[in-house]
């Protein structure tokens, strides 16, 4: 997982976005009845095929077409555009039942939205692990930020201060919720796991034959790492690569 850029809403999306929030606001005023069906039935999102494969695409460009959890590529399967808090059953592990109240109401918010990878979206299912107390149903964003998150946002939070990885390309947590985003995505899942320490193994090769190269100067031979390190890991750019980068390179 790595920091990235928000994106700005599609037209097609900002077209809907206002009307659908008011809509489900004023469920929570009048506390209306809802349900799954009805609200399945509601969501825009899910019914615009178009508007989803418009916000795929906006997503999938900030992220270079990888999974905004794995760093995988998604081009082939698209991506699965999901919530970042759950439309319903919120649970904070596994074996919770979850809370069938959270958290429909950001059906429309944008800052919900986010591209994962199938297996990612899988392993999150309606996982939403939380510190304390969950936000009051209908709760606006201002409210939202006294909730305290335990999984990762790689568009609020640098992941980096949370997660590194050793040299093995096993994903080591610095802190809890660091350990919790691990878990919840299940991000050292053995394919990954092996794909991250093949990539490790093949930069530490490279890197290695770089050094014996006859470059002049060491500017030019630490640009030329670092095309190496660019060119090759794609898909995991998130990572901190110790021994490698910041290696006895000069
Ligand atoms: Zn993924």
């Amino acid at each position: 997982m790595r920091r990235l850029q928000r994106p700005y809403p599609p037209g097609s999306f900002m077209k809907v976005m206002d009307r659908g929030r008011a809509e489900l606001h004023h469920m929570v005023e009048t506390r209306s009845k809802w349900g799954p069906a009805s609200l399945r039935e509601h969501n825009l999102i899910f019914r615009n095929r178009r508007m989803v494969g418009e916000i795929r695409s906006v997503m999938s460009e900030v992220s270079e077409g990888t999974c905004h959890a794995c760093e995988q590529p998604v081009q082939a399967s698209g991506g699965e555009l999901e919530f970042f808090r759950p439309w319903q059953m919120a649970g904070n592990a596994r074996k919770d039942r979850g809370s069938p109240d959270h958290y429909w109401w950001l059906s429309y918010d944008w800052e919900n939205l986010q591209l994962l990878c199938p297996m990612c979206n899988r392993c999150k299912a309606s996982l939403f692990p939380i510190a304390g107390e969950r936000a009051p149903i209908g709760a606006h964003y201002e409210q939202l930020l006294d909730e305290q998150p335990l999984l990762l946002n790689p568009f609020d939070d640098d992941p980096k201060d949370h997660i590194t990885t050793g040299e093995d390309g096993f994903l080591i947590a610095l802190t809890e919720r660091g350990q919790v985003t691990i878990e919840v995505y299940q991000l050292n899942r053995a394919d990954l796991h092996e794909q991250r320490r093949a990539l490790f193994k093949r930069l530490r090769a490279l890197v290695s034959q770089l050094k014996f190269t006859r470059v002049s100067s060491a500017e030019a031979k630490q640009v030329a790492i670092a095309s190496v390190l660019n060119l090759v890991g794609m898909e995991f750019r998130g990572l901190n690569r110790p021994g490698i980068a910041g290696g006895p390179i000069s």
